[in-house]
């Protein structure tokens, strides 16, 4: 993916500010952060978006899932956090390499999803 912005950290073409790195992930902070933790965690492997997963990414993804409270609670996360995936047009999606961000910090985050 010659392209894409997450694939050219990922070869260190573009500089990032990483916390985690193995063979199939990485984990840098945002650029743009919205609260005092603020990374993103990636496939290595080219994925655009969650709506693209397939069943031979299982294992690849709980692997992500099981490391992101590990890095989040690293990064001083220890009463909580937030983890979003936007997805596609309507999920507001801007970077299309598949990522988990992951948000915390010491005040509680505003609330997204209201209840009518
Ligand atoms: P999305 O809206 O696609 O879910 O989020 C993309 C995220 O990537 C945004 O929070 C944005 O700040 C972050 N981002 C975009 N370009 C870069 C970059 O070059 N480096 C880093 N570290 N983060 C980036
Ligand atoms: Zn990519």
């Amino acid at each position: 993916m010659d392209n894409c912005i997450f694939c050219k950290i990922i070869r260190k073409e573009i500089p990032s500010n990483k916390i985690y790195e193995d063979d199939e992930i990485l984990a840098f902070n945002d650029i743009n952060p919205a609260a005092p933790v603020h990374f993103l965690l990636i496939p290595k492997l080219h994925i655009d978006s969650l709506a693209e997963i397939q069943d031979n990414h299982q294992k690849l993804l709980g692997k992500m899932l099981l490391l992101a409270p590990k890095l989040a609670k690293e990064q001083g996360c220890d009463d909580g956090f937030r983890t979003i995936i936007n997805t596609g047009r309507i999920g507001g999606q801007e970077v299309f390499h598949l990522h988990f961000h992951i948000i915390g910090g010491r005040e509680r985050l505003p609330v997204m999803i209201h209840h009518g």
